[in-house]
C-alpha cells in the first residue's frame, strides 16, 4: 500500500547526530531499549520519557521540528529516548499482561538510569517526560526508586490524576467489559481495519459513531481508549494533516490492566500503590507524594489549558509539591493546547519547547 507518510520507527527526523541503541534489561526480565543521540559530550545530558503506547517516536518526528534536534541545537548535545514496556515500538502492551505501573517504577526506569550512568558516568541528568512516562517516572524519584536526577520535566499528569466525568465512568467499567465482555485484553488504535464484524471492527464502527469531528477512525478510536473530547488527546488545529493522518504511528494498542491502577489513583486522588501487599514492592511507598519533602530535585510541570485527559492535573501536583518542598517547583500552563500536542504538534518548538529548554538550562547552570 502507498503511504504519504513518514516510515514508521524512522531515525530521519534527527540528522548531524551519532545514533546507537543500548538494549538493557530490567530485574523482571523484559528487554527495552534505549537510543542515543549524540553530538558530542555534553555536561548535561537529557533523557526523554514517553507516555502510554507511545514510543520515542513522538520525540523524533521527521515532519516537524522535534525536541531531540531543538535539544541538540541548543547545546544539548547527549540526548537519551526510552522505550520502556509501555512503548508501541515493544510488543508487550499488545500482549496479555498484568503489569502495573509500580512495575515500571521498580523495574524500567532504575534501570535505564544505570545503562545511561555506564555511559556517562556522573554528568548531570535531567528528565523530560509525558503522560504515563511522567507518571511513573515522578513514582520512581519520589517513592526512592532512583536518585542523581538534577531535574525533572513533567507533561500533563505527575502525582495527582485528575479526569473528566466520562473518562471516569470509562476507568470503572472498561477493563471488565473489554476483558470479560468483549474477550479483549488491549485496544488497538487500528481496530477501524479490523475484517468486517469481528470485534475490533464492531468496536471501531461504535466508536466512529460518537466521533463526527474527523474521518480518521484510528483518531476516534484513541480518543475513546485516553480521553473525554473530540478528539481527546489533541487540538486538530495544532497537528499537521501528516502527523493526524499517522496518529496510530505514534499511538498503538494498549492494554486495559493499567487502566485499573489509573482508577485506583483517580479515586485516592494522587498516585498511589495497586497492591499494597505485593512483595515485590516493598521498598515503594503506599502513597507516593508521603515522601515528597524527602527529594530536592527541582521539578517543571507542564499542562495544556485544553488539557482533556488529565485536566488540571499538573496544577494540583504543583499544589501539593509546594506543601511538602516550597519553592522546587514550577508550573507552567500551555494556551491552545491539549495533552500531547505540546511534544507532537506541529508549532511545539515555538510554544513549548523554549519553556522547557529554559527550565533545563537554568537547571543546568
Ligand atoms: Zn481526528
Amino acid at each position: 500500500m502507498e503511504r504519504h507518510v513518514p516510515a514508521r520507527y524512522t531515525l530521519e527526523g534527527v540528522s548531524d547526530a551519532e545514533v546507537s541503541v543500548h538494549p538493557f534489561a530490567t530485574e523482571d526480565g523484559l528487554g527495552l531499549n534505549l537510543t542515543r543521540f549524540r553530538r558530542g559530550d555534553c555536561d548535561d545530558v537529557v533523557l526523554l520519557l514517553h507516555g502510554l503506547t507511545a514510543s520515542i517516536d513522538m520525540f523524533i518526528m521527521p515532519e516537524h521540528r522535534n525536541l531531540v534536534s531543538v535539544l541538540l541545537d541548543n547545546g544539548f548535545t547527549d540526548v537519551w529516548a526510552l522505550d520502556f514496556r509501555m512503548s508501541s515500538r515493544l510488543p508487550y502492551d499488545a500482549e496479555t499482561h498484568r503489569y502495573t505501573l509500580d512495575d515500571i517504577a521498580a523495574w524500567d526506569h532504575p534501570a535505564a538510569l544505570r545503562e545511561i550512568r555506564r555511559h556517562v558516568g556522573d554528568r548531570r541528568v535531567h528528565v523530560v517526560a509525558h503522560c504515563l512516562g511522567s507518571m511513573s517516572f515522578s513514582m520512581s524519584l519520589f517513592g526512592g526508586a532512583l536518585d542523581g536526577v538534577t531535574s525533572f520535566v513533567s507533561n500533563s499528569v505527575s502525582l495527582t490524576p485528575r479526569v473528566p466525568a466520562w473518562s471516569r465512568c470509562k476507568l470503572v467499567a472498561g477493563p471488565g467489559l473489554s476483558e470479560y465482555v468483549l474477550g479483549l485484553s488491549f485496544m488497538d488504535s487500528r481496530f477501524g481495519e479490523a475484517p468486517p464484524l469481528t470485534r475490533g471492527w464492531m468496536v471501531s464502527r461504535l466508536v466512529s459513531l460518537f466521533h463526527r469531528e474527523c474521518d480518521v477512525r484510528d483518531c476516534h478510536m484513541i480518543s475513546f481508549m485516553w480521553g473525554s473530547g473530540r478528539p481527546a488527546l489533541y487540538e486538530h488545529d495544532n497537528l499537521l494533516p501528516v502527523t493526524h493522518q499517522r496518529i496510530a504511528d505514534l499511538l498503538g494498542p494498549t492494554g486495559v490492566h493499567y487502566f485499573r491502577h489509573i482508577r485506583k489513583m483517580v479515586s485516592a486522588g494522587q498516585v498511589v500503590k495497586y497492591d499494597p501487599g505485593d512483595p515485590r514492592h516493598a521498598d515503594l511507598p503506599e502513597a507516593y507524594l508521603s515522601r515528597a519533602s524527602e527529594v530536592t530535585t527541582p521539578v517543571l510541570l507542564l499542562s495544556g489549558d485544553v488539557n482533556r485527559v488529565f485536566p488540571g492535573a499538573n496544577a494540583a501536583c504543583h499544589e501539593a509539591l509546594e506543601r511538602a518542598r516550597p519553592g522546587l517547583q514550577e508550573f507552567a500552563s500551555l494556551p491552545g493546547y491539549g495533552h500531547i500536542d505540546p511534544f507532537i504538534g506541529e508549532n511545539a518548538h515555538v510554544d513549548v519547547f523554549p519553556k522547557i529548554l529554559d527550565f533545563l538550562k537554568r537547571q543546568a547552570s
